[in-house]
């Protein structure tokens, strides 16, 4: 329900040209007074704000509040951000809210962003506060159309040049219908659910193999690129994110543009 008012608040700010507002955001961070620059911040940009000034009082007003954005600094006194971005993964009830995760430690990001960890995007510290509300708003969009995607789930999707029938497990690209295994079929599918969100072998093992990974994680690799040569002209919607993953890309390039290989 949540997500839904959201939506409607987003669809309504989007609909004026305004800068979408209203969202609460869970800041967790034990500096008081980089917590404050932020609540104010964030307050003066129209969200709604929560401190938290620990991981473990952070995930006890995340159980309490409905939260649709968390702030994780990655130094905290008693946790990890790292461990507390794990917690929320795990959990059923907050499991999906988006993480930004603030750091210092550049050597962290890929790890950060990565399965291991699961946040959603991040900042490095020092950051501008400018910058930091854009990408809150980016979040919120990006986490908007991921709940319309799960909504249309069976219908018909349209990316680019492809075209999937979830119901009929056919897929088409370019207007030619293509064979895909129900492997590589559902490869696709939840590559193209998640777009612009990293997927590490593993995750894909587990979610499309639906298996513990036994089977090394080569095997996606050998998969993917069977599936890329399938999809032909669709094929760069699929990017390699190196030592990571994959990521399906957030929109389809304009047409007639060069591919980046
Ligand atoms: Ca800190």
């Amino acid at each position: 329900m949540r997500s839904s008012i959201l939506r409607d608040r987003l669809g309504a700010a989007e609909s004026l040209g305004t800068v979408l507002s209203m969202a609460t955001i869970l800041i967790v961070e034990d500096e008081p007074d980089l917590a404050e620059v932020l609540r104010y911040n964030l307050e003066q940009a129209g969200h709604r704000t929560l401190v938290a000034s620990s991981g473990g009082r952070g995930l006890e007003m995340l159980a309490e509040e409905s939260v649709d954005l968390v702030l994780l600094d990655l130094m905290l006194p008693d946790v990890p951000g790292t461990e507390v971005c794990r917690s929320i993964r795990r959990s059923s009830q907050f499991g999906k809210v988006p993480v930004i995760m603030l750091t210092a430690r550049v050597e962290e990001i890929d790890r950060v962003v990565g399965f291991e960890v699961g946040a959603d995007d991040y900042v490095t510290k020092p950051f501008s506060v400018r910058e930091l509300v854009l990408r809150i708003d980016a979040v919120l969009r990006r986490a908007s159309s991921l709940d319309d995607d799960a909504e249309q789930e069976g219908a018909v999707i349209s990316f680019g040049e492809l075209r999937i029938d979830q119901a009929a497990h056919r897929v088409w690209v370019a207007g030619e219908e293509v064979e895909l295994s129900a492997l590589e079929f559902r490869l696709l599918v939840t590559l193209l659910q998640r777009k612009n969100r990293v997927q590490s072998r593993s995750r894909l093992l587990d979610d499309v193999w639906g298996i513990q990974a036994d089977v090394t994680t080569r095997t996606v690799d050998t998969h993917v690129k069977r599936l890329r040569e399938k999809i032909g002209v669709a094929r760069d919607y699929i990017e390699t994110v190196r030592g990571v993953g994959y990521r399906f890309v957030s929109a389809p390039p304009e047409p007639g543009s060069v591919p980046a290989d």
